[in-house]
Order: C-alpha cells, then structure tokens, then sequence
C-alpha cells in the first residue's frame, strides 16, 4: 500500500533517526521471517546485517534502498502491498505481525517490518540489479521531465491507469494515488492512452507532480514519526465511493476491476465508457 509519498516521509524519518546507526542484531519472526526474507548473499541474512551501519537511506520508486558500511552491500525494503515498517523504542506495541527486526542501540530502538499478509519483501543483496523487479523500474515519478514522460508514454498501450501504476513506465504510482492523479487531470481512468490529445498528457503530467508533492506534504504533518501508519484522510476520490466529488459535488463513482477498486468523478472526468459498467455506482 505504500505508494510515493508514503515511502518518501518514511525515507526521510528514517534517516533523521538511523542514519550512522549501527544495527547490533537482528531478529526474524519463527514463521513470517522466511517468507518476507530473501538472502541474496552468501552470507546469511542475519550475519550479513549485524554489526553493520545505516551508510544512506534512498527511495527508489516503492523500493526502500539502505546501504551498509563497511560491507556495501544493501538492505531493500519493498512492502507492496501490505508492509510497513515500524520505528519505536522495544517496548512499544507491535503495529500489526512482526516479521523482522533491526535493533539499535542508544537510545534502544527497533526498526520493525510489519506485514500483515506477508507480500512484501525484505533483500540483503550486494548487488541491486539482483533484486527482482528493481532494473525494470523507469524514472522515479518525481524525477522526470515532461519531455521524457511524453517520450517513454508513446511506449505504452492500454487504459492510461494501468499504464500509470506500471513501474516499468515510471515509478512510485500504486492504486491509490493512480486515482487521485487522475482526479487531478481531469482524465477518466480507463481512457485509451492512444485517445488522449498533446494538452491532456500536459495535464496529466502536471497531475503528478501537484498530486505527489502536495500528498508528501500533508503525510509529512500527519504521519510524524510514526512510519507504519498511512495517513490518507485528504485524497479526494480514492475509497471516497458515494461521498461528493471535493470539485463539483457529484457522487464519487467505484468500479472494481481485476480486484483492483478504481474510484473517480463522472462529471469531472468524462468518457471511458463501457468497461466494467455492471458494478459501476
Ligand atoms: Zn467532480
């Protein structure tokens, strides 16, 4: 669930307070460490992290990118759709099933990877072209120009949601924020790429600049420095079904498609007919 602005506070929370910091040990849950655990290395997950320090802490799409000194290798944090990492002294209540945990000392902290389904990822790698998905990624969402946007969109077929929570296009854009981009742009979800003008894929990617920087503003005051929760309390249409459109008044509409809902304003964003109209609202 994590998208972009979620992942960039975490980022900066997390460098705030771990950067420099020497991890003493680690613990994996008995059941779900395994699953989430993916040792790239040959040299064991738990062994190839204690005793190293936090050299940088980066984002890259949904991915979170720690590199360890003095070893290089690196820690990455992909929690798709259900991680989430907690930072808090050891006494503190567990956010949800814990899986791993990186522990600090001076003052006692925790860097917990919570997980309450278990899809998430967590790699020790030495190289980051190891970890799967991680190369196929395009630009982050936030660093690229509207230039090469236009360029590398050619490239893609298919309704312009789809396209924009493909990493492969650019990265950093999950459900959620796909949604609230779109509301933005004033451009129905499911639109062809192929139908829209010059001016609209202008819009577009203005959207997604507005869209992702305002959210990083406003999950940077709520979230603090509890970084496993998601502050989504402002978004305008996602999981907004029934409630007024914030532009114009009219019912948010849902439609729910590959088990993915898609929630948008008919009257702010016209057209796209015909796919899924049998559960649309
Ligand atoms: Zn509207």
């Amino acid at each position: 669930m994590p998208e972009l602005p979620e992942l960039e506070v975490v980022r900066e929370v997390l460098e705030l307070r771990l950067l420099g910091r020497r991890i003493q040990r680690v613990t994996l849950a008995p059941k779900g460490g395994p699953l989430v655990v993916r040792d790239l290395t040959t040299r064991g997950f738990i062994l190839g992290l204690a005793g190293e320090s936090l050299a940088s802490i980066q984002r890259r799409g949904k991915f979170l990118v720690f590199r360890l000194a003095p070893s290089e290798r690196f820690l990455v944090v992909n929690p798709k759709l259900s991680g989430r990492l907690q930072l808090c002294p050891p006494e503190e209540k567990k956010a949800g099933p814990v899986h791993v945990v990186l522990h600090f000392g001076d003052p006692p902290t925790e860097l917990r990877y919570v997980d309450a389904k278990t899809m998430g990822q967590v790699y020790l790698t030495e190289r980051l072209q190891d970890v799967p998905t991680f190369e196929e990624m395009g630009p982050d969402a936030l660093a690229i120009s509207p230039e090469e946007f236009r360029i590398r969109l050619r490239a893609f077929r298919g309704e312009i949601k789809g396209i924009l929570v493909r990493a492969p296009f650019i990265a950093g854009i999950g459900n959620a924020y796909a949604d609230e981009i779109l509301w933005q742009a004033q451009l129905h979800p499911f639109r062809k790429r192929t139908s829209l003008t010059d001016e609209e894929i202008d819009r577009l990617f203005a959207a997604i600049g507005t869209t992702l920087r305002d959210a990083t503003v406003k999950v940077r005051q709520e979230m603090g420095e509890a970084t496993h929760l998601k502050p989504r309390d402002f978004f305008a249409v996602h999981m907004r079904a029934g409630e007024a459109c914030p532009r114009c008044g009219t019912p948010v509409s849902a439609i729910t498609a590959n088990q993915r809902i898609t929630n948008f304003c008919r009257t702010c964003q016209p057209g796209g007919l015909l796919r899924g109209m049998g559960s649309a609202r």
